[in-house]
């Protein structure tokens, strides 16, 4: 199903178009997470298996802190510190990315709300009975998966 944009207002066209870019923008961030969410888990599920490497290591360093005695340091691998710094930029990143997606989705659904309101006035260049509206409607919840009916 293909449709023609030019039979719209310019207005019309131009939120139409920014609607479907913030969907879509949408979709990548949520695919985007939705790998982050699994690479989280699988540095999560490595510091389990390797937990008490941590505890020793943050109980002696808790322990150092307060003594001036200094008692032997287990050693955390070099590659246990990594996935430990790992599993902190996830997070940080989640967090971000999250952020983010809540910013998009609200301007879309603000934008699309918007265009639900303005969709009875000043829609197409036709100036009686056509089919466009419902045309536009159709298009866009068919292919592109976007709701102009209800709020
Ligand atoms: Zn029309």
């Amino acid at each position: 199903m293909t449709f023609n944009w030019n039979r719209l207002t310019v207005t019309v066209s131009a939120k139409g178009k920014k609607l479907i870019k913030l969907d879509n923008d949408i979709k990548e961030k949520r695919n985007f997470l939705n790998i982050t969410y699994f690479w989280t888990l699988v540095i999560f599920i490595y510091i389990l298996f390797h937990i008490d490497d941590y505890i020793d290591y943050l109980v002696s360093a808790f322990y150092n802190m307060f003594t001036i005695t200094t008692p032997s340091m287990p050693n955390l691998s070099l590659f246990n510190r990594f996935m430990a710094f790992l599993l902190f930029f996830f997070v940080l990143a989640i967090y971000w990315h999250l952020n983010t997606l809540k910013k998009l989705e609200k301007k879309f659904n603000d934008l699309r709300i918007n265009v639900i309101d303005s969709i009875n006035s000043g829609f197409c260049y036709h100036n009686n009975s056509c089919t466009c509206k419902d045309d536009y409607i159709l298009f866009m919840r068919k292919e592109k998966g976007i709701d102009l009916i209800f709020k």
